[in-house]
Formats: structure tokens, sequence, C-alpha cells
């Protein structure tokens, strides 16, 4: 039988944020500025009160993932949890340097130079994330991991569901968002591959990511280790 799911996905312009449901709730990834309000409206048609938030959980710190982490915090009042490798940035709404892997890679980095940079409201993180976490004091039967690659600090969460959600750790491709792929950037492809590798060795039952997706583990393995 399948475990029931936990994840419920809130698809926004360009990047994905997500609620884990529990006796509490947690929240996943914050957007682009100005996202909150579609966030708690998603919330809001699931029944959760931003009160039940118990936890903000960052990905990895680049802005179309915390753009809306302040007034996320503040309209919840959950504490906000980043790893320790890039919590830096998070104070000041900003995000670590951009590698570009492959042509894409590079094009994207064209782009997003000629592109007006978001302005987000950084915050002072009330967790730091260091080594493995578990969520039950959270209220969510499940823990973080550590997947670096695409940033040093990247953080993926897997469920006693078998679900996981891994950040920027695997792209979803622009034109066809349920293919798994490399992202644009990553601090280092080696050791990407590592944390793809250490992800599907828990046998994820599914894969949801920050852009597109989700993805079974399986085509995961085809794309990269095939
Ligand atoms: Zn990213």
């Amino acid at each position: 039988m399948e475990n029931k799911r936990m994840v419920i996905p809130i698809t926004t312009p360009m990047v994905n944020s997500y609620i884990i449901r529990g006796d509490k709730h947690i929240l996943v990834d914050t957007g682009l500025p100005g996202y909150d309000i579609r966030i708690l409206q998603a919330m809001e048609e699931n029944g959760i009160k931003p009160g039940e938030v118990s936890l903000i959980v960052i990905t990895h710190c680049h802005q179309d993932h915390i753009g809306s982490v302040a007034a996320l915090k503040q309209k919840t009042g959950a504490p906000v949890a980043i790893h320790k490798a890039d919590a830096e940035y998070l104070k000041t709404g900003g995000s670590p340097p951009l590698h570009p892997v492959g042509s894409k890679g590079k094009i994207m980095e064209a782009v997003s130079k000629m592109m007006k940079k978001p302005v987000v409201t950084g915050l002072e993180p009330d967790i730091l994330i260091e080594g493995e976490m578990d969520l039950a004091r959270y209220g969510v039967n499940g823990k973080i991991i550590m997947t670096p690659g695409h940033t040093p600090g990247g953080i993926s969460i897997t469920l006693e569901s078998g679900e996981i959600l891994v950040g920027d750790l695997i792209f979803g491709g622009l034109v066809r968002p349920a293919a798994p792929g490399f992202p644009y950037f990553a601090e280092s492809v080696e050791q990407l591959l590592q944390s793809i590798q250490k992800v599907l060795g828990l046998q994820p039952s599914i894969i949801y990511a920050g852009h597109g997706g989700p993805f079974t583990a399986e085509s995961v393995r085809r794309r990269f280790f095939k």
C-alpha cells in the first residue's frame, strides 16, 4: 500500500514552495519577493492557518527561494531554519556566487546578469542546520539531510511517506518540467552527483524539486547514472 502523501506543492511562477503536512506543518522555501500572498492563499485552500506552521525550512540560499522569507516569518511566527554554510547570505537577502553548469548555465548566468536583481529582505536565521535534523518536534515525521552541490549548504527533506524534497539539487527542464536535469548552477558538480546518489539511496517514492518536477526515482537514476 502506498503511504499517504504528506507534501502539498505550491506552484508559483518560476519556483515551487511546499507545505509538509503533519501534526503541525512545515513550509519549505518561500519563492520570490511578494509570493507570500500566494503561499498563504494555498495554505488557506488546504485548511492550514498561518499560526499552524511550526517551521520554515530554506533548502538553500538563492533569492528565488528566500524572497518572501521575512514576510512569511512575520505572518506565521515560525522560526526559520537554514544550513550553516548558506546562512550568511540569508542575513543580507543575497545569494552565494553562482557557478554555471554547461552551456545552459552560462546562458542563464548572462540572463540573470541582465535582469534586475530582486530586492530581498534578509533576516537572522533562528536555526542553523549543521548535521541531520529530526523534524518530529515540529510535528512532521521526517528529517533534514545534507545534500550539498548546488550550494554549499544545500539540504533535502526526507519524509516517512517516502517523499523527498530536494530544492535545486535536481532541476526540471523549462520546456519539459517533468524531465530531471542538472541545475543551471552548481558549487560542485561532483558533490551534486554524490548528493543525488544519496537521495536515490533512500529509495524515495517521489522527488519534489524547486523548479519543475516532481520526478520518479527511476527517471532521475536514468538521467544521471545510466
Ligand atoms: Zn537555487
